[in-house]
């Protein structure tokens, strides 16, 4: 059997080319690193986090995400498998060690004897003798190979702006201030309910903090640039605080389910850092994505109460998001419609976050597997959450305004069940109805497969 080539060892391409082996599909994927590297990766492994290490929400009952980690269970996705392995505690949500993590990855693609990994960038158009690619080169795509997409699409524009949060040291925060402490003390799979570290601000701390924020030195944006909006899931600190002096306090500094045992009084705003390595001794500020400047935000971050000493390991920053207009661009199974043997795939495909990214990945290697074996594959149903994202990027979506998008139950199909008076379920009781009714019917998928 011909190989499918796979470019991009991120979180797509690895679960893509992952998939395609486990269907007896050769691949050799493609990746960039360490020859060439991009603005956010520090490392040369597969799968590498760049930025928070959480998958979020890991309840499939309730959640559309956590539906999504289920679904791609059962479809025997390696990124699922490798996070479960090494998760760290996060209350409800599934955070992982981020270097375990990516190094468990690596280990299982580079061991495969279906896999042939090539080191090296793909500075344009794949060669024509590559009949079957899955492009998953992600929100850093190499300039090149953006280029030569762009013209081939004829699109205007590949690129919109993000930013991410910074990392500290555990032994530099001072615990007699802050503390330990889940949300309404949440207990999660594998967690105590006190899974976060939790740093609290009177008013005047926190007004003053806000002022900071807003003052600070931004990283400033090149011309050509300035008219990249954001993606609003991820805004950075200072454009909340710009919105309005309560923004964060509704935000990531929401104060809710939380007691200081320093302190009787109610916080009026907490920062929340979350664990980010096995060991403990990493933590991230959670929603904290900035483009303050490095300097500033040493300064700025040393003002909450019990990071006074904080020795960053990483600090934030802002960086490019590539993607497609893939409503337009792309058919039901990925391909483009221009060049039918190019799949995409992951976040240049128009969905936003790890999980997402991963999850289309699985989606383009068993279509390209399918393909491969002469079989086809119908598309999954939309009311999975694979079928619902992947139903809204390929098509559901408006064209003209499409951003990347998280899944969420507001991209499937209203359920058909009623309450006992036969009215439309709410709240929890349409969660879970949504939430059945996908595992159900991606069941009947697998089983097609
Ligand atoms: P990636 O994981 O980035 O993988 C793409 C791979 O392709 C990379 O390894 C790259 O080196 C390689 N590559 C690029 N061009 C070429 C080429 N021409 N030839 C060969 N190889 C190439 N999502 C979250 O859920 N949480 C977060 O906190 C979060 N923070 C983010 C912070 C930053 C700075 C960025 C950029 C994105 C962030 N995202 C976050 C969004 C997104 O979910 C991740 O970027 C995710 O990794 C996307 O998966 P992917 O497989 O599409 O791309």
């Amino acid at each position: 059997i011909p190989p499918v080539h796979v470019i991009g060892g991120g979180m797509a391409g690895s679960e893509a080319a992952w998939q395609l082996v486990q269907a007896g599909v050769p691949v050799v994927l493609h990746e960039m690193r360490p020859v060439r590297g991009t603005e956010a990766h520090q490392t040369e492994h597969f799968a590498e986090l760049v930025c928070s290490n959480s998958f979020r929400s890991d309840d499939h009952e309730y959640n559309a995400v956590g539906l999504l980690h289920e679904e791609m269970r059962r479809c025997g996705s390696l990124i699922l498998a490798c996070a479960d392995e090494h998760k760290v505690p996060a209350g409800g949500a599934l955070a992982v060690d981020r270097d375990a993590f990516a190094l468990a990855v690596t280990a299982k693609l580079t061991a495969h004897p279906l896999v042939t990994v090539v080191r090296d960038e793909v500075a344009g158009l794949p060669p024509e003798e590559w009949d079957s690619v899955i492009v998953a080169t992600g929100p850093l795509t190499s300039p090149a190979l953006a280029q030569a997409v762009l013209d081939l699409t004829g699109e205007a524009q590949l690129s919109f702006f993000d930013a991410i949060a910074p990392i500290v040291h555990f032994d530099s925060i001072d615990l007699s201030k802050a503390w330990f402490q889940s949300r309404y003390d949440k207990v999660g799979p594998g967690g105590t309910g006190k899974d976060y570290i939790n740093c609290a601000m009177d008013k005047a701390q926190y007004e003053a903090f806000i002022q900071a924020l807003i003052e600070a030195p931004k990283t400033e944006f090149k011309e050509w640039e300035k008219d990249t909006p954001y993606f609003e899931g991820c805004l950075p600190i200072e454009v909340m605080a710009e919105r309005g002096l309560d923004t964060l306090r509704y935000g990531p500094m929401k104060p809710v389910g939380l007691t200081n045992p320093h302190d009787e009084r109610r916080p009026y705003a907490v920062v929340q850092l979350r664990q980010d390595n096995a060991l403990g001794t990493l933590y991230n500020l959670v929603g904290f994505q900035t483009k303050m400047k490095y300097a500033d935000q040493t300064r700025v971050f040393r003002m909450i109460p019990g990071l006074e000493n904080a020795e960053f390991a990483r600090l934030g920053g802002l960086h490019r998001n590539t993607f497609l207009n893939s409503p337009r661009l792309l058919d039901p199974t990925l391909r483009l419609k221009a060049a039918s043997r190019l799949r995409f795939a992951g976040q240049i495909t128009g969905c936003e976050g790890y999980v997402e990214s991963a999850s289309v990945g699985l989606m383009a290697g068993r279509f390209a597997a399918a393909e491969r074996l002469g079989t086809t594959l119908p598309t999954p149903p939309v009311t999975t959450a694979l079928g619902a994202l992947l139903s809204h990027i390929t098509g559901g979506a408006e064209a003209e305004t499409f951003q990347p998008m998280n899944v969420n139950f507001g991209l499937f199909p209203s359920p058909e069940e009623r309450d006992a008076r036969g009215r439309e379920l709410r709240g929890k009781e349409r969660k879970l109805a949504y939430t059945r009714r996908a595992l159900n019917d991606l069941a009947g998928w697998l089983g097609a497969d």
